[in-house]
């Protein structure tokens, strides 16, 4: 699809915050960002007072910070509501025991009490890991045993049906905190306490953990081609750039009204559906339902959004509901709106014109960026199908790669940047404030990621003479299904435990709804004869029962022959070859992600 540039000029109703993006590329730095946010005295710095008390501190503490939209209810929690909440929070930690810097998982909706837990944690110094809730049993014990979790922040129901076929598997799991009202039985859930109980007994007052700016503050998990998933640590000191970043990408003001449509289970749904916002001391929505087309338009419409944050599947769920039914609501509020995670399909962006009368505004990054990197701003002209520049503070380049097909360093020791229109892998000059600063325990795995003063992203990706980036797919294995990446790895040792498998390889094909659909390949051991249609429901469903729905394949085809390696690794690439009816020695076309359509725009 062949799509004209958005010239921007006239297309604003609000004066942006990034005005001249090149003139504010040569005078930002990292080190003058720092005047943004309060800080602590003596250089220390704590995401959850930069994200909360300061507000209150500066006199609007009456604002309100998050609109909680329940399945039948609606709560307000003004940011003086919040300071004391979490101060209830962080207090309940140190009760338990629970000290600075080890780590409290959540694995629970997204209810008012999971934000309170972030922040609360954040502000006594420990750790948070927030899962996603739709992972099964499997996922969750993984990441639990690599971060050693200590405490988790989730419901009874929850709890019984992913967590405790896995407890005795999770040593380090001692409190179990149920956000469910008190009342049920629930002494078959050891280390249970009632959130509501236990923070009711706490003070509201709490002397905040001095961090520093290299504290640990986060750990999100991630998944790559092998191995178990990977706990990329971030810091206190990346609120400078949560900060940055939402004001440059996102635009930020402090009277809007916003809208993050990701789980906080994932990075997007923390940096900018937790943390970013609240640093500038906005309203934050937090809807608790589901997608649903029609309740998703009267959110935007009813509340008032003015800027939106969402993602390409959901969008491409919106476009499916039809355009009249986005007619049905006034979204004359909304001014502006960005999209993350995947590919963002140049027809969504022809659609946001034709039913939003706005341009969708895609962006960039990953877990182990920890904020936006590469961006279409507000005042910047779009390309359809770009994801736009590197953040002011941010420099990106497009590697040459060698043969195992990623960026490598010659025998000089140095990487060569590609010239414009050439496909190479996607890096970052290392440095910003939000890069995270390990793998949890894995120091090899974070030192591969690193060449010659570059990040290596895994992407691959072209940039073009205007300076603009263009995706064009992963340099390795791992799977972006409806925004969630997946490693395949841990998809196929679940389809591995079955008796009657003898190997498995996961990829991600195209789908025209998620991006990516997991589908396995499974060939039998000799001599097992089940009837093919039992045997695909019943590894499904062992699937489903151990990964949950978001991770586990949605089809599976059994074959023979699994194309290998010479030292018997199975060959992903040629099963997506094979999937896509593709010559199986043209490795080059095999790269995922539609190329951009427009590139010449
Ligand atoms: P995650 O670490 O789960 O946030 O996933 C990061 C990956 O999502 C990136 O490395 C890309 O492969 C993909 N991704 C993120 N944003 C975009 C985008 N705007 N266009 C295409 N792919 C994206």
């Amino acid at each position: 699809m062949e799509l004209p540039v958005i010239r921007k000029s006239a297309d604003l109703s609000v004066e942006p915050n990034l005005r001249e993006y090149a003139a504010a590329c040569k005078t930002f730095s990292w080190d003058s960002a720092q005047e943004w946010i309060d800080g602590l005295p003596g250089g220390g710095v704590n995401i959850a007072y930069e994200a909360v008390d300061r507000h209150v501190v500066h006199g609007r503490g009456d604002h309100v910070a998050l609109r909680c939209l329940g399945k039948q209810t609606q709560t307000d929690i003004t940011y003086a509501e919040l300071a004391r909440r979490t101060n209830t929070f962080a207090n309940a930690l140190r009760s338990l025991g629970i000290e600075p810097g080890q780590r409290v998982f959540s694995l629970v909706g997204r209810v008012p009490a999971l934000y309170v837990a972030i922040l609360g944690t954040l502000k006594a110094g420990s750790v948070f890991a927030p899962l996603f809730s739709a992972f099964g049993p499997e996922p969750v014990k993984q990441r639990v045993v690599i971060g050693s979790g200590v405490a988790m922040v989730t419901s009874a129901a929850l709890y019984r049906k992913k967590v405790a076929p896995v407890r005795d598997e999770m040593p380090t799991l001692q409190h179990i905190l149920l956000v469910d009202e008190p009342g049920d039985d629930v002494s078959d859930i050891p280390g249970a306490l009632h959130l509501t109980e236990l923070l009711a007994e706490q003070s509201e007052e709490f002397d905040l953990a001095q961090t520093g700016p290299e504290d640990m503050s986060l750990l999100h998990f991630t998944s790559g081609t092998t191995g178990t998933p990977k706990a990329a640590v971030h810091v206190h000191g990346a609120v400078v750039a949560h900060y940055a970043t939402g004001h440059f990408a996102l635009d930020l003001h402090a009277e809007d009204i916003y809208w993050c449509t990701a789980d906080p289970g994932w990075v997007t749904g923390t940096s900018y559906g937790v943390i970013s916002p609240l640093t500038h001391g906005l309203t934050m929505i937090v809807d608790e339902g589901e997608f649903d087309a029609r309740r998703w338009y009267r959110t935007l419409a009813e509340h008032h959004v003015s800027v939106w944050y969402t993602a390409p599947t959901a969008i491409r769920m919106l476009m499916r509901a039809g355009p009249e039914l986005a007619k049905e609501y006034d979204l004359s509020s909304v001014r502006f709106v960005a999209s993350v995670g995947e590919p963002l399909n140049p027809e969504a962006v022809v659609w946001g014109r034709e039913v939003l009368g706005l341009t969708i505004h895609d962006n960039w990054w990953q877990t182990e960026t920890g904020g936006i990197m590469i961006a279409n701003y507000a005042a910047c002209d779009v390309y359809p199908g770009s994801m736009g520049q590197p953040m002011p503070g941010i420099t990106a380049g497009v590697l040459q790669r060698g043969e195992e097909g990623r960026a490598q360093a010659g025998p000089d020791g140095h990487v060569v940047e590609v010239p414009a229109g050439e496909i190479g892998e996607l890096a970052l000059r290392t440095g910003w404030p939000s890069m995270f600063r390990a793998y949890l325990d894995e120091e090899q795995r974070y030192n591969k990621c690193f060449v010659d003063g570059w990040y290596l992203t895994g992407d691959l990706a072209k940039r073009d003479e205007n300076g603009y980036f263009w995706f064009i797919g992963r340099a390795d294995d791992v799977i972006k299904t409806a925004g969630h990446l997946i490693g395949p790895f841990e998809v196929e040792s679940v389809l591995m435990e079955d008796p009657r498998v003898a190997e498995a390889g996961v990829i991600g094909v195209p789908d025209p709804m998620m991006g990516e659909r997991i589908k396995a390949f499974v060939s039998l051991k000799p001599g097992v004869d089940d009837d093919p249609k039992t045997l695909r429901r019943e590894l499904t469903a062992h699937a489903r029962r151990r990964l949950g729905p978001a991770v586990a394949p949605r089809e599976i085809e059994f074959s023979d022959n699994l194309p290998k390696t010479r030292s018997g690794k199975i060959m992903r690439r040629l099963l997506r070859a094979r999937e896509l009816g593709l010559p199986e020695g043209d490795l080059s076309t095999l790269e995922t992600g539609p190329v951009p359509a427009n590139e010449e725009a």
